[in-house]
């Protein structure tokens, strides 16, 4: 079980190592975030053991249990999921990144009740870049005023940009919805040129997103194996 992981990490790591090199960009402008929602302790204790050190979380209290049974290690915790405004304190408390942020009264939140003494939470400002119904994110057009006002708000440090692109096996579609994120993100960063983040890609789609610019891929499932989608708990 221990090789497993360890086989997928390698593999992982070559495909970020080649679409780094492909797109002529060092392999240190890529972060990999490994989602370990739905895995267990133990399984991220043997992840950490094989060198991964940023974790993704989407679902509240399964991630605080964890948290705490972890925090004898350095890690980097980060949440990626849907966030209901009467969550924001633990999350506020307890992680160093949160990438799904989506409207100005959750940024609020989070940074009034960022604890004095630890540094501002980085944030990403979700986006709805393929402009899907009932999907979270932003609008694309809202999102250079949102950028503005969050930037504005001390007890966060807006980073730049997530998103989660309309599932396709297509590539071109994939690369398309990878530029039209960066491209916002160009166009915020002339207000905002301290931006330096765009969290994109996931297990299927990573090498394009690299190849346009990732700088954070999230992955779950090229990782750990399957997830078994019966015992995945409901979005808090
Ligand atoms: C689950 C999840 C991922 C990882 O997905 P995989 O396909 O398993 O790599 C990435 N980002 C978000 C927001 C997720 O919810």
């Amino acid at each position: 079980m221990n090789s497993d992981i360890s086989d997928r990490i390698l593999s992982v790591n070559q495909q970020i190592d080649s679409a780094c090199a492909q797109a002529g960009r060092p392999r240190d402008s890529v972060q990999l975030l490994a989602v370990s929602k739905t895995r267990s302790a133990d399984e991220v204790r043997s992840a950490v053991n094989q060198g991964l050190t940023h974790f993704g979380e989407n679902y509240l209290q399964e991630a605080l249990d964890k948290i705490e049974a972890l925090s004898d290690l350095a890690l980097e915790w980060h949440f990626i999921g849907p966030i209901q405004s009467n969550k924001t304190r633990p999350i506020a408390e307890h992680f160093d990144w949160v990438h799904s942020v989506d409207r100005l009264k959750i940024g609020q939140r989070l940074s009034d009740q960022r604890p004095d003494g630890k540094p501002p939470l980085n944030i990403c400002l979700q986006v709805n870049i393929s402009r899907e119904e009932s999907k979270s994110g932003c609008s694309p057009d809202e999102a250079p005023a949102l950028a503005r006002a969050l930037g504005e708000l001390p007890g966060i440090r807006l980073r730049g940009l997530m998103a989660i692109p309309a599932a396709t096996d297509d590539p071109d579609t994939q690369h398309r919805a990878f530029a039209d994120l960066r491209r916002l993100l160009d166009a915020i960063r002339v207000d905002l040129p301290e931006l330096d983040t765009l969290s994109m890609g996931m297990s299927a789609d990573l090498v394009p997103a690299i190849e346009e610019g990732a700088t954070i891929v999230r992955v779950g499932t090229a990782l750990f194996g399957p997830r078994a989608a019966k015992t995945e708990p409901k979005p808090e």
